[in-house]
Parts: C-alpha cells; structure tokens; sequence
C-alpha cells in the first residue's frame, strides 16, 4: 500500500508517520524544511521569541520580587541564534522519527499531475514521479497579502520578516490585532519598541469574548501599546529610511516597519489542483468529514483546507486522514469505518502577556445554539500560586449547560492558560462534568485551581 503526502508541515508529517505506523509504504514530499509553518515560521520561533520578551519584560520588574538587577535590553544575534537552535533542534527531531519510520523524504516542489500522481521537481536538479494508491495534500497556507499595500517595499513585514530577526525596530505599526499581530505587539513592546496596532474590527482578538479581550488589551497598553480600532491602513509609503501608513480615519503613523498580520490563505495555487479537478471553496480544498476531497483516494488536511487554522487541528486531520486512506484501501471495497474530528472541543490559544485559551462557546454562543448554560467566574487574584507568582491579573469563565453540568465552553486570561485549559478540553472530550472536576483534587498551591473552583460554582447552580 503506497501513500504519498504532499507537503512536510504538522499536518504532512503526522500524516506520513500515522500511515507509516499503519503499515503503508510512505513518501513525504517537501519543498522546504520538515515541520513547515509551524515549526520553521510560526509557533515555534514566535514562542521562542516571546520567551526571551517575557524575561525581558520580567527584569523590569525585578524590584517587585524583592530584586536588584538592570532591565535587559536586547542582542538580536543571540536572540536569532537562540531561535535558529530550537528550530533546528525539532526540525532534526522530525527527519529523525522519519527516518525511524522509513519514510521516505524527497525534497522538492510537487505537483499533482494526475489524482493520485505527483511530479517533483527536486530542490537541486532533476525530477521524479511518485504514483500511489492515496494521496494526502497538506502543502498549508501562505500569508495574505493585503492588495493596498506593496508588499515588496522596504520596511514592509509579514511574520516572516519578524521570524527572520534582522532587527528588533525602534517603532512599528502592526497591521491587524489578530493572534499573530497580538504576539508579535506584545513581544516588541516586551523588547521596548513603540508599538502601534491598526485592527479594522471594533475589538481585538475578533470573535472572541469582550471581557478577556478587553484585559487582553489593557494590559499591552499598560506595556504601552497604543491601539486604533474600527480603522484601517489605506496606504503605506516610504519616505527616506521611515514608514508613512495613512489610516482610514485620516491620521498619518509614521514608523521603522509596517508589519501586516492580517491572516493567511489555504496555498493552493501553482500546484495542478484545479487542473485535476479538486473541488474548492473559494482556496481552500473541500472535503468530507473524513478528510476525503471529490477524488478519490484523494484526501487533504491541514491549513490548506481552511477551518480553523492551527497547528494542532492540522496534527490530529493529518493522523485521522493516514488512518482513514488506510482503512479504505485495506477494505478494498468493503466498507471502511472512517474517523472525523471534533473541532468543538480544540483549544486555541494566544501567547501574549497575560495568556488567553479559549475551547468551545460562551455564554452568548451557547444561548445562539439554544442550549441553557450558566456561567462561572473564577478569578486569579484569589488564586495562592498566581499571587505568589506576582501574575494574578485574569479569569476563568466556564459556561455549563443546565441540567446535565456538560461543559460547553470556557474562556480563560490569565497565567498558564495555554497550559489549564487543557483540563477542560479533556472534560469536554470525554464528557466529563463540573461536578466531577469539582470532586477532583487539585494540588495546591496551583493555577489550575481557578478551574476547581469555577467548576465547584458551575455544579452547585446547574
Ligand atoms: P504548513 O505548516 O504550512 O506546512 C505546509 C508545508 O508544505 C510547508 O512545509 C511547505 O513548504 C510545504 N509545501 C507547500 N507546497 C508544497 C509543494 N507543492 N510541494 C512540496 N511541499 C510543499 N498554530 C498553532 O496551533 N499555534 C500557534 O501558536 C501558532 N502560531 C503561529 C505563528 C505564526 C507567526 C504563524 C505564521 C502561524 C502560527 N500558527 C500557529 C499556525 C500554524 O503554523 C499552522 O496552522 C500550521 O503550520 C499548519 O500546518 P499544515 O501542515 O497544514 O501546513
């Protein structure tokens, strides 16, 4: 059984090894570096980075904790070298556990030639032709690009330039107050730059609750953020060595950089998925609930099928796919029990200072979906491990459904909630209860204690 995968991102790679795992003979197919977006341009050095802002941010504060010592300041060589480590360290990680499994890498540009035939052009010279009984496109997504500015203007950035750390600015305006631009301000105004964000929505964060976006903002204020809500970026130019960006409400904001973050699009394009005859939505390739394009044997996961765009969702599609091509050609005919994904109980998570973690609906969403749901709040300012930490600015909201105590959702801000919100996302998965995560001992002193406590409330009124 031969199954070819086309682009070596978290979606491509869990993809590959799932299959491999499974018994298939397995080609993983590459233009770039294993691990993709994610692991070369995305999560990993944008968190890497954060990590060094918050120490740096932390410094400043050193007589809080009772502590002498001078705010750091910044070397951009030893902060690019520190992230070029991590990265190279995972990315060997993941050539490593391909070689284990013996799958095959091929590094060069595919391109789909026939359904279940892919042409690579190698990285150096010379080209092949890979057919397979399946095959699993996850070639990701690229930046979008807004069609107003230039984007090949010095001065103007997407998250590629930031990851690259040519230079921390001095200034920069960030376009969209998105998760990545959010990260990135926070990062800057944690290294020291002037930060400035231009989001066209009324809030930050859009789509996510008011009250956690609205501490979420306060507190890169209090860093010295300033923002521009409701308003756009009309145009952008260079004027000697700084950045003109005139905004729709008519002020001019002038800045080192223009970084754009406003979101990214499935990278569909160039590669013959239309010539084969893939179905779209709009760039995105469709598929079934079992990750299965209009083709068959032909699946496709990951950021390149739109939804929700994140590292993990392409992960879990990616392994769910490998299991789901395997089952189809070990059945060869007979019906095959296929698996699909639960996306209402993935967790997304924003790694500014304090963190948010968001999984399933809120209150309003839950009312929009007809369910009757109380909500609890549980704060970190009473939270013994939060206070001693001297990071106790936040919440937990979690939203339960009347009756049964089902967990519907929860909204967390605050510290470690990229790492809490798990206990909830691990409830709602096995439909475990706010009572039952009341009845379950926490240590002490912990954050996760904020959880125990919104979850005894949650039980004592559903
Ligand atoms: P990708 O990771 O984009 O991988 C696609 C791969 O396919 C790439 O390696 C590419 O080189 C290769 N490829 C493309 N076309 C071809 C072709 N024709 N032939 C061969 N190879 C090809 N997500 C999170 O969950 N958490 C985060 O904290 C987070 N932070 C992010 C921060 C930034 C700055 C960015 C940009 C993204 C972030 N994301 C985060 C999103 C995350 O990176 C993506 O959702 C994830 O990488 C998608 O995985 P994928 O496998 O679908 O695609």
């Amino acid at each position: 059984m031969r199954i070819a995968v086309l682009g070596g991102g978290p979606g491509g790679y869990a993809a590959a090894f799932e299959a491999a795992r499974l018994g298939a003979e397995v080609t993983l197919v590459e233009r770039e570096r294993l691990g993709g977006t994610c692991l070369n341009w995305g999560c990993i050095p944008a968190k890497t980075i954060l990590r060094s802002a918050h120490i740096c941010a932390d410094t400043r504060h050193a007589a809080d904790y009772g502590l002498v010592a001078a705010p750091a300041t910044v070397d951009v060589d030893a902060l690019r070298t520190r992230k070029e480590g991590v990265v190279d360290e995972l990315v060997g990680q993941i050539e490593a556990t391909a070689r284990r499994l013996k799958v095959r890498v091929v590094y060069g540009t595919g391109r789909l030639t026939a359904p279940k035939t892919i042409e690579v052009e190698f990285t150096h010279s010379g080209n092949e032709t890979i057919a397979a009984d399946a095959v699993i496109l996850a070639t990701g997504s690229i930046v979008f690009k807004l069609p107003n500015i230039d984007h090949d203007l010095e001065g103007v950035w997407t998250s590629d330039h930031a990851v690259a750390l040519s230079e921390i600015p001095r200034d920069i305006v960030i376009i969209g107050g998105g998760v990545i631009g959010l990260e990135f301000t926070c990062a800057y105004a944690a290294f020291g730059s002037k930060v400035t964000v231009v989001e066209l929505m009324e809030q930050v964060l859009p789509g996510n609750d008011r009250r956690v976006v609205k501490l979420a903002q306060a507190k890169l204020e209090e860093m010295g953020v300033t923002f521009h809500l409701g308003d756009a970026v009309e145009s952008v130019e260079r004027h000697g060595a700084r950045m003109l960006s005139t905004l729709r409400s008519g002020g001019v904001l002038e800045s080192d950089i223009v970084m754009s973050a406003v979101g990214r699009v499935p990278n569909s394009a160039g590669f013959g998925f239309d010539t084969v005859g893939l179905e779209f939505d709009r760039r995105a390739i469709k598929t079934d609930e079992h990750f299965r394009t209009n083709l068959e044997g032909v699946f496709a996961i990951g950021d390149l099928i739109g939804g929700m765009m994140l590292a993990h969702v392409a992960e879990e599609e990616g392994v769910l796919a490998a299991r789901n091509a395997v089952a189809e050609l070990s059945a060869a005919g007979a019906d095959a029990t296929l698996a699909s994904m639960r996306y209402d109980c993935v967790p997304a998570c924003v790694y500014t200072f304090p963190e948010v973690a968001v999984v399933g609906s809120s209150r309003d969403g839950a009312k929009e979906r007809g369910i009757d749901a109380v909500q609890t709040v549980s704060k970190f300012a009473a939270n013994a491990k939060a206070l001693g930490e001297g990071d106790s600015d936040g919440f937990v909201q979690l939203v339960a459904e009347k009756g049964t105590g089902r967990i519907i959702g929860c909204q967390l801000v605050g510290p470690h909630a990229v790492e809490i919100i798990h206990e909830v996302a691990l409830a709602m998965a096995h439909d475990i209860t706010v009572g039952q995560i009341a009845h379950t001992v926490h240590a002490h002193p912990t954050v996760s204690e904020v959880i125990k406590l919104a979850a005894a409330d949650a039980a004592s009124k559903v």
